[in-house]
């Protein structure tokens, strides 16, 4: 009997040679139970008093009256904590919520990490006290929210970390690794990205941003206003910054093809020790419109056909190439138009048309995920 229960129970251990009194864990779904039988000194199974663990005793309340059964009807010890643990399983699989309630010690850590960490950094903490958001400033005075949901099922298991960030959060984590530590890591990994948002924060201040409408930490693109319908997309590489991004014109082609012939010509000019924006003007030859200097309603104009200028996320990015006319319409916008035009045609995906303003020819892709 010994032998099996061991085998199957190898945290369960007999505390004296009469093997009355056993003490240890038995384990359900991976998860490890403590348990103490007292058995009497007749070893009569049905007369044995058993002692659990809150955890157990949590998942058993209201169920007390079939562990007493199945203690009264087990032949040998082996058997009955056999029967305990399908008990126990059955209430896991059925209350997946109480496998989540951590027990009273992880409180008692993370208070004691949130001190040595400083209760001004929490921004947050969720009712379960799971969920925390760490405040963190980088050097720059720039603030960064760190979330840390921890896991306390497992103690040694790696909480999920996340940010705004454009580069992975990469964290080193081991069962010792306190909450100060990881905000540590995190302030280490925003200084190697602090030249990044140097980069786009001057862009933001000294330039007419099309794209995106608000800009998160993590946005690497920026759509940069040139001119009336014309602006460059920018990508900038969080890992290298000061170098020349990948660049995109978009405009009348007119306009966009002597820029991008500038571009071309001029890009072994670039100079990694300059800022970004000053580089761009330099190479493109142009000076960028600025807040200082224009109003943004001159570049925002508005698409021809539904005269707003955002529909959902797009902005009016196809322009009527005829230099005199140069409307700016919204892909989707565009296509609809010219489909339901019996004089337009369509090959694949490219509909030929005529401009609804001018009635030069105009072509335009099928809108992304449009269902032709
Ligand atoms: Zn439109
Ligand atoms: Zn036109």
């Amino acid at each position: 009997m010994e032998s099996s229960l061991a085998g199957d129970n190898p945290l369960l251990l007999p505390l004296n040679k009469d093997k009355t009194v056993y003490d240890g864990f038995i384990t359900v779904k991976e998860r490890d139970f403590r348990l103490r039988i007292l058995l009497p000194p007749d070893g009569q199974l049905k007369r044995a008093r058993l002692h659990c663990c809150w955890q157990a005793k949590h998942l058993l309340r209201g169920y007390e009256h079939v562990v007493k059964q199945r203690l009264r009807q087990a032949g040998d010890l082996v058997s009955f904590i056999l029967e305990l643990k399908t008990v126990l399983e059955v209430r896991l699989q059925s209350q997946p919520e109480c496998s989540s309630i951590p027990p009273p010690q992880y409180y008692h850590q993370l208070i004691s990490e949130m001190e040595t960490l400083g209760w001004s950094k929490l921004l947050f903490i969720d009712t379960e006290f799971r969920t925390l958001r760490l405040n963190a400033e980088d050097s720059t005075g720039r603030q960064h929210i760190l979330t840390v949901k921890l896991k306390s099922k497992h103690p040694a298991e790696a909480p999920e970390c996340s940010a705004d960030l454009p580069v992975p959060l990469a964290i080193t984590w081991t069962p010792q690794t306190t909450l100060e530590q990881l905000h540590s890591q995190f302030l280490l990994l925003l200084e190697s990205v602090v030249p990044f948002w140097d980069v786009l924060d001057e862009m933001d201040g000294k330039t007419w941003i099309l794209e995106p409408e608000k800009a998160n930490r993590s946005d690497t693109m920026r759509r940069i206003a040139i001119g009336n319908n014309v602006s460059i997309k920018v990508e900038v590489d969080p890992r290298h910054p000061k170098m020349l991004p990948e660049c995109c014109l978009l405009g009348a082609e007119h306009v966009v093809t002597p820029l991008r012939n500038k571009l071309n010509a001029n890009m072994h000019l670039w100079n990694p020790d300059c800022s970004v924006l000053h580089n761009l003007q330099d190479v493109l030859e142009t000076v960028f419109p600025s807040p200082s200097t224009h109003e943004k309603s001159s570049f925002s104009v508005e698409c021809g056909i539904c005269y707003a200028y955002r529909l959902e996320a797009a902005i009016p990015d196809e322009v009527c190439n005829d230099p005199r006319c140069g409307q700016p319409f919204h892909q989707a916008c565009l296509y609809e138009w010219l489909r339901a035009l019996p004089s337009s045609r369509q090959s694949f995906n490219i509909v030929f048309g005529e401009c609804p303003y001018c009635s030069k020819p105009i072509t335009v892709k099928m809108a992304a995920g449009h269902k032709s």
